[in-house]
């Protein structure tokens, strides 16, 4: 364990029941809230703290295995659309949220409500079959 949450997220290894999957510069696990289905994180592997700190080759790289999963993401769940989120403001190490949206989800048309930290952890089992839902179709 380190300070940092997403440090430790990067050292985790394959069989982290929410780990999708590893990229050159990156590592995408599944976000513990569900609230919005596929709900996913891109983590850059170095820590840095801004995107304006990451190397241009790697920020390149990072932004490829974006798109990668986004598209992973819009194949497995068919949102109506993807937020994409880089905020940084309670874990600052530079990694992506990606939040799929449905028309029906309650806050359509509007940004997602964040945090979500009072819902419920899911099963193993289920963080598991959503990252292989993803996985497949990267
Ligand atoms: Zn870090």
């Amino acid at each position: 364990m380190t300070d940092c949450l997403f440090c430790d997220v990067v050292r985790n290894g394959a069989e982290a029941a929410n780990r999708i999957a590893e990229f050159e510069h990156s590592v995408a696990v599944v976000h513990f809230q569900q609230a919005f289905r596929g709900r996913c994180i891109l983590v850059l592997k170095p820590h840095y703290v801004d995107v304006l700190e990451v190397p241009g080759d790697v920020h390149a790289a990072l932004n490829d295995d974006l798109r990668r999963l986004g598209r992973a993401v819009r194949a497995a769940f068919r949102p109506d659309r993807i937020n994409y989120s880089n905020f940084g403001n309670v874990e600052p190490h530079v990694h992506w949220q990606l939040i799929p949206r449905y028309r029906d989800d309650g806050y359509w048309g509007g940004p997602p409500p964040m945090p979500e930290t009072k819902l419920p952890l899911l099963a193993d089992a289920t963080y598991r079959e959503i990252a292989e839902k993803i996985r497949s179709k990267l």
